[in-house]
This record gives structure tokens, sequence and C-alpha cells, in this order.
């Protein structure tokens, strides 16, 4: 099936049943705030682009194994794959990464055999997967001047390639869907400061670039036509405004795996007005959701003191809204009223599949 904006939205109206399934007892066990140091992590979603020891020792400190994702945007990508093959040497067994390919060179002759090839060496160098980029969907155009979304035919021989050698992709394509809302219709305080700041980012003041519906439809076009690809929507998948949402997604789509990467107040926003459907959907879902943190550290100016206090800070946030019940922010915005966000305290089982067994079995670590 080809997904259009239609069949886009009458699909999101067959609803998952989310709620119901919270109900844990204290015989399923709990992990308290202080467990995080003490628990097995993997950290699927972190940009370490300077060959520095300092949050490699730091993660080992506090039992992350952290997955460094190289990404079409800042640091060429030859230098990104360099750093990630020095540090995956220099922490065997705590660093792992992902490759990223250029398209800089779409449409021309090779481009497929090209990244092909690009793809072998980074595997062959211990690669784990691949990330696919924003910038495929809503900054790459064709001869044409059109936007070249990832369910263009040009990337067909790329996906048919990793989806035969079942080598890992991460999507983050899209952004999420306050982007292409007024301001007035944001949900998230931090979002509406970010897009009245950068109005070139938001894509509401841009109706000539590609709408929501057809970036999420071209994920899913790609998806439907390489069923057996091992794909991880990051961002949870920009379906971040709806838990029902990703769900019915992860329903049509058995191969898809989903990261909370960068997307934790989403989920907050939603868990604050119902607790229940956050927590029974992290629950009914609990073999598909990894745990990533988006940690970007670009320059060596980043490897000091207080970001490393900071990333221990957001570390230990997300945790604490997962596995506890405590109070993790005081005071969210939502609409009009200030709420207070607590943690949805989900069972050990679950966690221990979020933050580190979904990893090891869908990157085979
Ligand atoms: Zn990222």
């Amino acid at each position: 099936m080809t997904f259009t904006r239609r069949n886009f939205i009458k699909q999101s109206l067959a609803g998952v049943a989310l709620t119901g399934l919270h109900k844990f007892s204290e015989a399923d066990g709990f992990y308290a705030l202080d467990d995080f140091a003490k628990v097995p992590k993997i950290d699927i979603h972190f940009h370490l682009n300077i060959a520095s020891n300092t949050f490699p020792e730091f993660g080992k400190s506090l039992n992350f194994h952290l997955v460094n994702v190289n990404v079409a945007a800042g640091r060429p990508l030859k230098e990104q794959f360099e750093i990630a093959k020095i540090m995956k040497k220099r922490f065997p067994g705590t660093m792992d990464f992902l490759g990223a390919f250029s398209v800089a060179d779409f449409g021309k002759p090779g481009f497929a055999a090209n990244t092909i090839s690009y793809i072998k060496e980074n595997v062959q160098a211990g690669a784990l997967g691949f990330k696919v980029w924003k910038n495929i969907g809503m900054v790459l155009k064709n001869d044409l001047g059109k936007f070249v979304m990832v369910d263009d035919p040009g990337f067909t021989p790329i996906f048919n390639y990793l989806e035969q050698h079942q080598i890992p992709v991460m999507g983050h394509l899209g952004e999420p869907k306050n982007c292409w809302l007024p301001l007035d219709q944001i949900t998230l305080a931090s979002d509406l400061r970010y897009y009245t700041r950068h109005p070139e980012y938001h894509m509401y003041k841009h109706p000539e670039a590609p709408s929501y519906e057809s970036l999420i439809a071209a994920t899913e076009n790609l998806l439907t036509r390489h069923p057996k690809l091992k794909y991880v929507g990051t961002h949870l998948a920009s379906l971040e405004w709806s838990v029902d949402e990703m769900a019915n997604h992860l329903e049509r789509h058995p191969n898809m795996m989903l990261d909370v990467a960068a997307r934790m107040d989403h989920l907050q926003y939603q868990s604050v007005q119902d607790k229940a459907r956050v927590a029974g959907f992290l629950t009914k879902y609990q073999d598909r959701v990894m745990y990533g943190s988006d940690t970007t550290i670009g320059t060596d100016n980043d490897a000091t003191p207080e970001t490393k206090d900071i990333l221990h800070k957001k570390w230990l946030n997300d945790w604490g809204y997962l596995a506890t019940d405590s109070v993790i922010f005081e005071n969210m915005k939502i609409g009009d009223s200030q709420r207070v966000v607590t943690g949805l305290k989900l069972p050990k089982a679950v966690l221990n599949k979020i933050y580190r067994e979904n990893a090891q079995r869908f990157f085979k670590i």
C-alpha cells in the first residue's frame, strides 16, 4: 500500500487499547533512583564528534555503553567515521557506532553503488548500523527542484542492500509535529521558544516545503516496501505527539522500533494528562522502545565538568521518570496551567528492555 495523506489519517483512527496495562504490583520489582549507576545501560543515540575519552569514561563509570551516531550534519562524515573507529578501539565493549552516508551525489551516476561500498567499509570497521537524517525529505532536492523523500526510487538499491544484509537503520525523518503548527497551537513551551527564535526552521511558515503528513507517509512507504528492514525511528519516529499514533505505526510495521532520544518531554506532556496511557504504551511495546539521549559533544570545549554535570542530570532525570514515581518537573506548562510531572515507575523487567536488552537484540551488541 502507498501511504497518502488521506489513508494516513484513516489509518490513524484505528485505535490500539493502551490503558489498563500498567497495573503493576510490588512483586514486579522496581528500581530506585540510586540504582541508576548500577544497572547496565545502553544509550543508542550519542554524538561524540571528538576523540576525547572524557565521555566514554564517564559513561562507563555509570554503566553506560554508548552508541556513537554519525550524522550527515556538522563535521565531515569521513572525519566522524575516523573518530568513531578510534573510540570503538579505545573502549572495546562500551563504545559502538552507527555510520551515515552523504547524499551530496544523489541523482548522479554511481550514487547507489558508491554509497553501498561506503556502507560495506563501515560495517567492516564495526558499524552496528546506519543513520539516515532529515536532510532527506526536508533539504535535498532533485534536478527538477523538487524535495527528495526517503521513498524516492534513487534510494531503493541502498535500502535493498541494508534490508538484505539486515543492517539496522536509524531514521531521523521529519521533525516534531509542532514544527508545522502555528505558534498558538505548539504544545511544548521549549518548542514554542525555539520556533519563535528560529522562524527559518518553523515549517508552518514554509508551506512550499513538504508537509508533516507527507514526511510520515514517505517513511511508511519505505517500511512497507522493505518489510524486513531493521528500522528504528529515532526521536519517537517524529510521532512524539501521540502514543496512540506510535502504537498504530508499531502495529503496522512489525520490524519498526522507536527510540526516545530528545523527546522524553513529549511523553511527559502526555503522561501529565493521562499517565495510564503512556505507562500502558511503554508496557505494551516494551520490546520495541530503546533509550537514547541525543547528547552531542561537538568540540573540545564540550569536554568540561559542567557538560558532564548537565549530561549526568539529564540521564538521571530520564531514569527517574521511567523508573520511579518521584517529581521530575515542578511545573510543565499545559495550555494555561502549570502541572507537576511525576515518574511512570515502570517495573524492572520493562526498564531492562528499554535500557539494554532491546538494543542488544536489535543491534546485535
Ligand atoms: Zn541526534
